[in-house]
């Protein structure tokens, strides 16, 4: 498997597993190794309340990482506002945005929301969006070129099939 493959089902993967973060409880199970969590601002119950999931790694232990809009944070004070640090990477994360809360939604809002959730996604991965053009690229050649098949066959007559595409 070439490695921009490896790449794409990555990044499919997550934005698959990222959809169940709507949940603030899912969210907030992320932060069961927080360093933070008393007579502090940014407790596991803010981080989650803000969008933010914990994605931790060896030289990295404090990254958060924002479910819908991908805004990675890193260097976390106590005093800190995860809001208010949020807001000021990422003034118009859908989820940030939201008035009230996801499960008060219409399904039309919700699917609204989670579309803008995918074009984040699609901005914020190079690989993943490069990838998806290409193959929406190749599928547009290979309906052109039965097009011009069919047609070239139903009137007998040939064309440049090249020069087409
Ligand atoms: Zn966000």
């Amino acid at each position: 498997m070439q490695l921009s493959e490896i790449m794409y089902k990555q990044a499919i993967q997550r934005l698959q597993d990222y959809r169940h973060m709507y949940d603030y409880e899912k969210r907030l199970s992320t932060f069961s190794d927080w360093p933070f969590t008393e007579n502090c601002n940014c407790t596991p119950e803010n981080m989650a309340k803000t969008g933010f999931i914990h994605r931790p790694s060896e030289n990295e232990p404090d990254v958060v990482c924002c479910f819908f809009c991908l805004t990675e944070l890193e260097g976390w004070e106590p005093d800190d506002n995860p809001w208010t640090e949020h807001s000021k990477r990422s003034s118009t994360c859908g989820f940030l945005n939201l008035s009230g809360s996801v499960n008060d939604l219409t399904v039309e809002a919700f699917l609204r929301l989670e579309a803008d959730r995918i074009k984040c996604f699609y901005a914020d991965d190079r690989v993943f969006s490069t990838l998806v053009l290409y193959s929406v690229d190749e599928a547009r050649k290979a309906t052109t070129k039965r097009l011009l098949e069919y047609f070239s066959n139903q009137h007998h007559c040939s064309i440049d099939l090249e020069s087409e595409l």
